[in-house]
């Protein structure tokens, strides 16, 4: 087999894995030959070489992306869009224990745990589809002799840079609102994570899509991502990641062409349990708020926050529960939690948590490495906590989360918005009045009551403050890849 291609073995399925850049519905090496490796965060050893896309790549994904959206894709009538999708979303369908085998090997999430991010993909991609055909604008009474009425059309090349977490997730809430309203897209992967994609751009191949209108590329961030992120002919720019990209992706817009950007950023949500609560049902979510998905959730619930009255029973409940998390190999059947992606962000959250010791919080639980292989994190909780304490602040990406004690509403509103973060809250509690009262008064773009990390691709996501720009999912996804265009036919004689 060339090396566009390898057979990959998992413990799940054997299957083809595709290793180039996907451009022009093909397959093709880097512009300057290199390769980066691809690691399993399980073993630490390497999968595959993949292909890298440098800035050469870029201008010729781009091109392709150009052509696409100027040529065969504007013929494409809007019932044909969705159609497109639709087909995708069955062939993802067809192939989904391979989906969630990459996933699992790729990333290291729990095999059963990658179920819930392929299904959600494939749900994405076909309610997506649902929209092609229902793009409306509208007719607006100016004059009685002038027709005026507005167009939403596609904005045109859509850069897209995804991060790590959720690999085909990211993928599906970008591909599918951007194709959908008839944009073209260069989507460049997390470097750590970049097979399910490039699986993926073959179903998409498969599904018939017109060649240019959906181009993958592997690589890095400052090299491919930042190419994307400067290039002229990209007239909008969607990004998930840190907090700190997210910054230069916006000047790089303001330093260029202008164009478009939404940011979907970091968070340190808070996730507050009143007295009142029902224990079983906050534990239960407080649990898989912070150490659903090794933590690695922009909207991680990683600040409990727990009213005094049950504070004591609250803790020892949840050291309880947190022992019961099973950790280990993705694989196997009843594990719920895998490694975390990478040796880097292995560091990043170890040197959080002996900040968190230094700092004087108490370890409840964990702490440490789990096993010697892999890049396992045993879940960790921190009591004793003050505000102004690095792990009660800055996003961690892992499975780690501190509880802190409040007195009363007003205690439980002021620490809920004390960072700069923006993205999501949770709030336990049996009275409607407190749970309406506070999730109207928290700086939050999405408000849980008696649950946690409950995403819908029907219903808006994305963050106040620092935690991004615009909406992703649902109706409101739309607005970000069409633009408004006026248009005003007189009927009447010269008036001029
Ligand atoms: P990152 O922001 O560096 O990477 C995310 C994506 O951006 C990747 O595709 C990366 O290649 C790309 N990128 C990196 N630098 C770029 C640049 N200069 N220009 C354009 N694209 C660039 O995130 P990371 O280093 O993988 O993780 C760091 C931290 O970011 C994590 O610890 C976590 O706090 C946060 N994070 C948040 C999310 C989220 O869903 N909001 C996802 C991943 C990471």
């Amino acid at each position: 087999m060339s090396d566009l291609f390898a057979t990959i073995e998992t413990p799940v399925t054997k299957y083809e894995q595709p290793l180039g850049l996907f451009i022009n519905n093909e397959f093709v090496k880097g512009a300057k030959g290199q390769t980066f490796e691809t690691i399993n965060p399980s073993t630490e050893k390497g999968i595959v070489a993949i292909h890298e896309a440098t800035e050469e790549d870029v201008d010729i994904a781009v091109a392709a992306a150009r052509a696409a959206f100027e040529g065969s894709w504007r013929q494409v009538t809007p019932h044909e869009r969705g159609r497109y999708l639709n087909k995708l979303a069955d062939l993802m369908e067809r192939d989904v224990d391979t989906l969630c085998a990459i996933e699992a090997l790729d990333n290291g999430k729990a095999f059963t745990m990658a179920n819930i991010d392929i299904t959600n993909s494939i749900g994405c991609l076909r309610y997506y589809a649902g929209w092609a055909d229902k793009i409306h604008g509208q007719t607006i009474d100016t004059n009685p002799e002038t027709l005026t009425y507005t167009r939403h059309e596609p904005i045109g090349v859509c850069g897209q840079i995804i991060p790590w977490n959720f690999p085909l997730l990211m993928w599906s809430w970008k591909i599918g609102p951007a194709v959908a309203t008839g944009n073209t897209v260069v989507l460049k992967t997390a470097e750590q994570t970049p097979l399910s994609a490039l699986y993926t751009a073959k179903l998409v191949k498969e599904a018939g899509f017109p060649a240019g209108v959906i181009n993958i590329i592997s690589g890095f961030g400052r090299v491919a991502g930042a190419a994307i992120s400067k290039h002229l002919d990209i007239d909008k720019v969607a990004f998930t990641g840190s907090t700190l990209v997210g910054r230069t992706i916006l000047q790089d817009a303001a330093k260029s062409n202008l164009r478009k950007v939404t940011l979907e950023l970091g968070g340190k949500s808070p996730n507050i349990i009143f007295d009142d609560a029902d224990i079983d049902n906050a534990i239960s979510w407080s649990n898989f708020g912070i150490f659903f998905n090794h933590g690695q959730c922009c909207a991680a619930g990683s600040r409990i926050l727990v009213q005094e009255g049950i504070y004591d029973k609250f803790i020892a409940r949840l050291k309880e529960r947190t022992s019961q998390n099973k950790v280990g190999n993705p694989f196997e059947q009843d594990t719920f939690q895998g490694p975390q992606v990478s040796q880097l962000q292995f560091d990043r959250i170890m040197e959080y948590i002996s900040h968190g010791k230094q700092a004087g919080a108490t370890l409840a639980v964990g702490g440490e490495r789990y096993g010697k292989e892999g890049y396992f994190i045993q879940p960790t909780v921190f009591t004793d906590v003050t505000t102004d304490m690095k792990i009660v602040q800055e996003e961690i990406f892992g499975p780690v989360v501190t509880v802190q004690k409040f007195k009363d509403e007003a205690e439980a509103i002021k620490l809920g918005n004390s960072t700069q973060y923006g993205l999501a809250a949770g709030i336990h509690t049996k009275n409607v009045n407190t749970a309406i009262r506070v999730s109207n008064a928290l700086h939050a773009g999405t408000v849980w009551i008696n649950s946690y990390n409950l995403i819908s691709y029907q219903a808006p996501f994305g963050g106040f403050k620092q935690s991004g720009i615009g909406r992703e999912l649902g109706s409101y996804a739309l607005e970000n890849y069409t633009q408004v265009k006026t248009v005003q036919y007189r009927l009447g004689d010269a008036l001029f």
